[in-house]
């Protein structure tokens, strides 16, 4: 083991934190509503197809076209639903692997248990860690193989949605002026799906070219997410941010590009990738329920549940999840434990630090590029190509912990000095989990006496299930961190079980002829509560941390026990699951009010 000077290191992570603890950090532009930089929302994907207003009656309406409702839309199809119709302001089903597109773009959580229904669709993914066009190809095939497309409506945006006690259905409005009735609602609209773009002064006014990476612009870079960007050629480009996509865009910019200005708040831990292609023999030995049971096997692991033997051996078992839980034994006290946990977790952020200096030749870069704070403070990354494009010359590290000053029409300022550049790529990422439910869905949701879900969630969530709310019949909410269920890595495995709870919920409603369901209000307050006992406070070991979207952006304090999961700490997936299926097979209904 290194030397593990306590007080030192502690000093160290504390310093650097302060750096990045500045006014104005989180300030970001609203691009929702921003007119300035309104081409960011466009869809360089697919060209807008004009069609004809809907005005008719379905059974379901889900928002949103990524896993989560197309794995929704399957569970309901296998409910014998009819008519489900799928909204999404995309050109087609994917979700995130819709809009992320940039080049590099991978999945960095194993393919073989991200990628849903692998057995039913008799599919096999070419590599472990698979690149973002075979998941949006395998979104859409399972889409097609359940006929979700024929009454989507893509290109299209939720304006309203409105419950009628008369009707017992939902009314939906759209910005293309669509106005149907649809007896279910399902909000399916993600985690990250609100693209943050930082509030820089003078960022108007630069007079180069600039977007986002979850819009990237291949008309101008050229080449596509596989194929090299030959348009950069001659162009000098600076990427911002370095999170999980900035360090997957770095290097193929760096090898198009003449040249290329990182800006670098805070380094990313940089976990090895080792990546490979499946091997032919992969499934020989494998046999039916293979993939929930290694989706099972990941998610054991990260509880901290005994496994007896790791399926997927990579970084987030290895390191994530053992930051996350230090061996205990029989009578160590709190204090032992927390100290045991700090010691295990600098090991794993020396490896990464280490693993710098072995992959980036330039002293002075690489101590730029080193990671200062715990492995449980930031989103950990997994790559084997980032660090050695610091080895080119036309790559160029601009440390900014405080972040940039301002732009003007030639580039950014970092420090005083000015950067000429010709493109701005934005990978600042998402608006965080925490972002509200309402906000994320973008439209009104508006249920009993004219009450909307933004009003009954101002003081934060009150769900069953965190997937239900009372006042809002026949309404689910996929499972979402912050929102009363539980949280994981693997969020395709999370998909799946509110999948087939939604799927199993609207069988068992339809073969009791019910036509409208409400959560009762002792069910909510009884699991409302159950979650807010079961919170664990974050503030003692995050409040140390470098800022980052997993302590809200170092105010872990301000993290609200009512948006908490259920169950300890990431929430207890497994009994979670348990108690969602046993409420399907009991086909009682417990908790709601039919009608
Ligand atoms: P992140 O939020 O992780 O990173 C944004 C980057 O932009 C950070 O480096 C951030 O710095 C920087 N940044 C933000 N504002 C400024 C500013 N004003 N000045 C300078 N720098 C700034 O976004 P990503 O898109 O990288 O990733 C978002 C999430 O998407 C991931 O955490 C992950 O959950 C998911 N994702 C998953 C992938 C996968 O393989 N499964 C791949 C890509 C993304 P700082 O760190 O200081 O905040």
């Amino acid at each position: 083991m290194s030397h593990f000077d306590q007080d030192a290191v502690k000093e160290k992570y504390l310093a650097e934190r302060d750096k990045r603890l500045v006014p104005g950090r989180t300030d970001i532009r609203d691009l929702a509503r921003d007119e300035h930089f309104a081409r960011f929302r466009e869809d360089p994907f697919t060209p807008r197809a004009e069609r004809d207003l809907v005005a008719d009656d379905v059974d379901v309406t889900i928002i949103g076209g990524g896993i989560a409702g197309v794995l929704a839309g399957v569970q309901l199809r296998k409910a014998g639903v009819d008519r489900i119709r799928i909204i999404d302001k995309a050109g087609g089903v994917g979700g995130t692997w819709y809009w992320n597109r940039y080049p590099g773009v991978m999945c960095d959580v194993e393919s073989y248990i991200y990628m849903p229904m692998l057995e039913e669709m008799d599919y096999v993914p070419t590599r472990r860690y698979t690149y973002g066009e075979e998941i949006r190809r395998h979104v859409q095939a399972i889409a097609e193989k359940f006929d979700l497309e024929t009454d989507a409506l893509f290109h299209t945006g939720v304006t309203r949605a409105e419950w009628s006690d008369a009707a017992a259905r939902w009314r939906v409005q759209t910005d293309r002026g669509d106005n149907f009735t649809s007896r279910y609602y399902v909000l399916a609209v993600g985690l990250l799906n609100l693209m943050k773009l930082p509030d820089i002064a003078g960022m108007e006014d630069f007079a180069g070219h600039s977007f986002h990476t979850a819009r990237w612009d291949y008309c101008y870079t050229g080449g596509s997410a596989d194929q090299p960007l030959d348009k950069l050629n001659g162009k000098v480009v600076g990427l911002i941010g370095t999170g999980a996509t900035g360090i997957q865009a770095l290097p193929p910019l760096a090898a198009a590009a003449d040249h290329v200005y990182v800006f670098q708040r805070t380094p990313s831990a940089i976990g090895e990738r080792g990546n490979r292609p499946t091997p032919p023999d992969f499934t020989r030995n494998l046999t039916p329920g293979w993939q929930r049971e290694r989706m099972d096997n990941f998610q054991a692991i990260m509880l901290g549940k005994p496994v007896e033997a790791d399926l997927t051996d990579d970084g987030w078992t290895q390191h994530y999840a053992k930051a996350q839980h230090a061996p205990r034994w029989k009578g160590m006290t709190f204090e032992e434990y927390m100290a045991r946990a700090e010691e295990l977790d600098f090991e794993i952020m020396e490896e990464h630090r280490q693993r710098v200096d072995v992959l980036v030749k330039d002293p002075e870069r690489a101590a730029i590029l080193k990671p200062y704070y715990r492995y449980i403070c930031k989103r950990p990354c997994f790559h084997d190509e980032y660090l050695d494009a610091y080895n080119r010359p036309n790559v160029t590290l601009v440390d900014c912990p405080a972040g940039i000053e301002r732009v003007t029409e030639l580039g950014p300022v970092v420090n005083g000095k000015q950067y000429e550049i010709d493109c701005i790529v934005y990978g600042t990422g998402f608006e965080p989990e925490l972002t509200p439910l309402p906000r994320r869905a973008g439209h009104e949701v508006i249920g009993r006496d004219e009450t909307t879900l933004a009003d009954k969630w101002t003081h934060n969530a009150a769900s069953l299930f965190g997937m239900m709310s009372r006042g809002f019949p026949n309404l689910f909410v996929m499972p979402s961190p912050a929102q009363q269920s539980v949280v994981t890595v693997n969020y395709t495995h999370l998909a799946v079980v509110g999948a087939e709870f939604v799927g199993g919920a609207v069988r068992v409603l339809s073969e009791r002829g019910v036509k409208s369901f409400d959560v009762t209000a002792t069910a909510e307050d009884e699991w409302t509560n159950k979650v807010m006992e079961s919170f664990t406070d974050p503030s003692h070991v995050m409040a140390a941390c470098t800022p980052s979207r997993l302590n809200n952006e170092g105010n872990p304090g301000a993290i609200s026990p009512r948006n908490g999961n259920w169950g300890r700490g990431f929430g207890d997936f497994f009994g979670y699951r348990e108690l969602l299926e046993q409420w399907v097979d009991s086909g009682e209904c417990e908790g709601l009010e039919l009608s």
